[in-house]
């Protein structure tokens, strides 16, 4: 009986085993899939821009839009970018893709600006991979689109997250203090889901800090939860950073954020992502240039 339990045990393993590879393996013939259309997608122009507004907290006013990738490849559904950057980036593809979204969201802000739709304070905050920071070219590309577009250095902010700091940390302090002295904006987003946050509060140049979506999920929870994010924006307001709350969905959670100070707020409460002809729309719509949900009913003039 106990040869028969270690059969078992061993057939059990290596059946196991079996279906352990063939998931991989499933998984890596997906994404080299992936790679393969990923390759083509800037030549057949499969890639666009949504925009998502960031609002002050107190006025409503926007004060800057986040570019946000999407690719829909020819025939078919829109792929996330939680999907495919991943495999951009490991197959450095995000280097040519991330120079066609700088020179896409710096041109249409610039036409923004240009036409009077929005302030020239508003500004366009682009996601930036470590593959990008760690590309010799990267400064010059930067210099060549605010060139080509007429955007100013000021109002252009640019995204990086802790992990992509962590994965070369000398490196990259070293290029974002070049990018900081071209007077270009830089902003931790994501904050609070790396390892060593506060450690490179005080090691990097930066103007905004960007909280994690799931510490705005669980406001309205826990005493702790609360605390925690009410010391975030305290500390983010001595350090002299702007502060942006992300994934704010409930009039809850804006209420919190607007009685701790939080500066400005970005999320579905105010607007999804979207198209630059939608963003002009809302824009439009809002003639007083406050983003805001109505709280109370508006008495009619
Ligand atoms: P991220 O930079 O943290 O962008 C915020 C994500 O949260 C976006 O997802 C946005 O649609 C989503 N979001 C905004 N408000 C809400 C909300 O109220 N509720 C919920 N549930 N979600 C909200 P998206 O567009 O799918 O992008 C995912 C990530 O992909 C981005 O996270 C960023 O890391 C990456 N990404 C997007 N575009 C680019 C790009 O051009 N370059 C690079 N390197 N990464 C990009
Ligand atoms: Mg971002
Ligand atoms: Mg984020
Ligand atoms: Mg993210």
């Amino acid at each position: 009986r106990a040869d028969m339990a270690m059969y078992r045990a061993k057939e059990q393993g290596r059946n196991n085993f079996q279906f352990y590879t063939a998931e991989l393996q499933q998984q890596a013939s997906k994404s080299i899939e992936l790679e393969n259309r990923l390759r083509h997608a800037l030549q057949r122009k499969e890639f666009f821009l949504h925009y998502q507004p960031q609002v002050d907290t107190n006025s409503g006013q926007i004060i800057g839009l986040e570019a946000l990738l999407r690719w829909q490849p020819d025939g078919q559904a829109l792929i996330s970018p939680e999907e495919f950057i991943p495999v951009a980036e490991e197959a450095g593809l995000i280097v040519p893709i991330g120079e066609w979204v700088l020179r896409e969201a710096c041109s249409q802000l610039h036409r923004w600006h240009r036409s009077g739709l929005l302030s020239p304070t508003v500004k366009m905050a682009v996601n930036l991979s470590v593959r990008q920071l760690e590309h010799t070219s990267l400064l010059s590309t930067l210099t060549q689109i605010l060139q080509e577009t007429g955007l100013k250095p000021s109002q252009l902010e640019l995204e990086i997250t802790e992990t992509a700091v962590m994965k070369d940390p000398d490196l990259v302090v070293n290029i974002l203090h070049s990018i900081h002295a071209m007077g270009i904006q830089l902003s931790l987003d994501d904050f609070g889901t790396g390892y060593s946050s506060l450690r490179y509060l005080k090691l990097l140049p930066l103007h905004v800090l960007k909280i994690d979506r799931s510490f705005i999920n669980d406001i309205g929870g826990k005493q702790r939860d609360q605390a925690i994010l009410e010391s975030i924006i305290y500390l983010s307001r001595n350090l002299d950073l702007t502060v942006v709350a992300e994934g704010v969905e409930t009039q809850e959670q804006l209420d919190f954020l607007s009685r701790f100070n939080c500066h400005s707020i970005q999320g579905y409460y105010i607007s999804k992502p979207k198209s630059a002809a939608n963003i002009e729309k809302l824009l439009h719509k809002n003639k007083d240039g406050n983003l805001l949900p109505m709280k109370t009913s508006v008495i009619p003039d």
